[in-house]
């Protein structure tokens, strides 16, 4: 069991967040399995009583409500009857969580979080706080995508994605993404019988982003790339990622085991973002994009320097003063993204600091 918490993230207690995709959650039927929830929780339950803090994420609201109100037929493919059949099918999971959870004395609670909850500070620190209320209360928080109501644009639309940011709030240690696969893998072996498991990320780069690109699980929406995606989030937030197998005995546990060769373990980076930066850098939507010159780009990627206006040669989107923009390279690379102190219309032209540092994020740098 690993016990000890990354000691340059300062994190005193270990923590989790464990994610469990949809093709795990649900049986062949799309009802929940009642078995792997059991499995789960039989873990969280360990790991709690040996000191660690756990939150779970779910998903397989949709699969379980089509189940539920389909009669057969085939799984519809518009947001707005997916996002209604979510919530048909998010009591039935909780119903589930919470059986689960009732045999072994523990209480759940249920959180529906949406991207706005992220974007807004007040929001974010706000859920922050219930989560932390809920752990001092005892009771497993059990978290979803609120899909009934979030905006179809601006949705997570997997759960890979939202587990991350949950990781991000919680300042969790460790992210487990519990899936349909053994872990990465160097190929989709449904096409490449000869797919081997990736043992240990170290850094992300094209070649394992392109890798991740193709594959993608049945039922679930996330994939290898959100996984992908997800454990980069967490690794530059300081948190470890061991993405492994959801169907094997004391799954959570074995994918804590350190052992090696038990999924992917993808290291945090040894810059780990503070969480405001990591909630500037992968929590709060961009609204607008921002060319620099090459003075600018280096005073910010070279220097640390905060971005002025004098830099700026181009500036597009109705960003306002507060709103994340991107900030584009000569070479047309996305450098950094921080929040905007003035708005678009202004931005150019203003005689102040136009993206603070401390509110700036260098993409390639951290
Ligand atoms: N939130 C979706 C659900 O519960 C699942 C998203 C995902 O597949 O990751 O059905």
């Amino acid at each position: 069991m690993v016990r000890d918490p990354n000691p340059k993230t300062g994190r005193a207690m270990p923590s989790v967040v464990v994610k469990i995709g949809t093709s795990s959650v649900t049986d062949a039927e799309g009802g929940v399995d009642a078995a792997v929830l059991g499995a789960v929780a039989a873990d969280v339950v360990d790991l709690r009583g040996s000191g660690w803090s756990v939150v779970v994420v779910t998903s397989g609201a949709i699969t379980a409500g089509w189940a539920e109100v389909g009669a057969g037929r085939p799984r519809p493919r518009d947001a707005v009857t997916l996002q209604a059949v979510s919530a048909v099918g998010q009591p039935l999971l909780m119903q589930a969580w919470r059986r689960a959870f009732a045999a072994l004395g523990a209480p759940v609670g249920q959180v529906l979080l949406a991207p706005l909850d992220f974007s807004h500070r007040g929001q974010y620190l706000h859920a922050r706080d219930t989560l932390t209320a809920l752990a001092g209360l005892g009771v497993v928080a059990v978290v979803n995508e609120n899909d009934a109501v979030a905006d179809e644009e601006i949705r997570f639309g997997d759960n890979d994605r939202l587990a991350a940011l949950v990781a991000n709030l919680v300042a969790a240690t460790h992210l487990v993404l519990l899936t349909d696969t053994a872990g990465l893998l160097t190929a989709d072996p449904r096409v490449d019988k000869g797919a081997t498991l990736i043992e240990e990320v170290r850094a992300f780069d094209a070649d394992l982003e392109a890798r991740a690109g193709s594959s993608r699980s049945g039922v679930g929406s996330g994939g290898m790339a959100s996984k992908v995606a997800a454990a980069k989030m967490a690794s530059w937030s300081g948190v470890t990622t061991v993405i492994a197998p959801a169907r094997v005995e004391h799954a959570l546990a074995h994918a804590l085991s350190g052992e090696p060769g038990v999924g992917t373990v993808v290291r945090p980076r040894a810059a780990r973002l503070s969480a405001r930066k990591s909630w500037i850098a992968f929590a709060v939507p961009s609204r607008g994009r921002v060319a620099v010159n090459e003075g600018a780009r280096r005073a910010l990627e070279e220097e640390g320097r905060s971005l002025l206006p004098v830099g700026v040669t181009a500036v597009e989107g109705e960003f306002a003063e507060g709103d994340a923009v991107e900030v584009v390279a000569p070479d047309g690379a996305v450098v950094a993204k921080g929040l905007a102190r003035v708005g678009a219309s202004e931005f150019a032209s203003a005689g102040v600091v136009v993206v603070h540092r401390d509110d700036l994020v260098l993409l390639r740098r951290g």
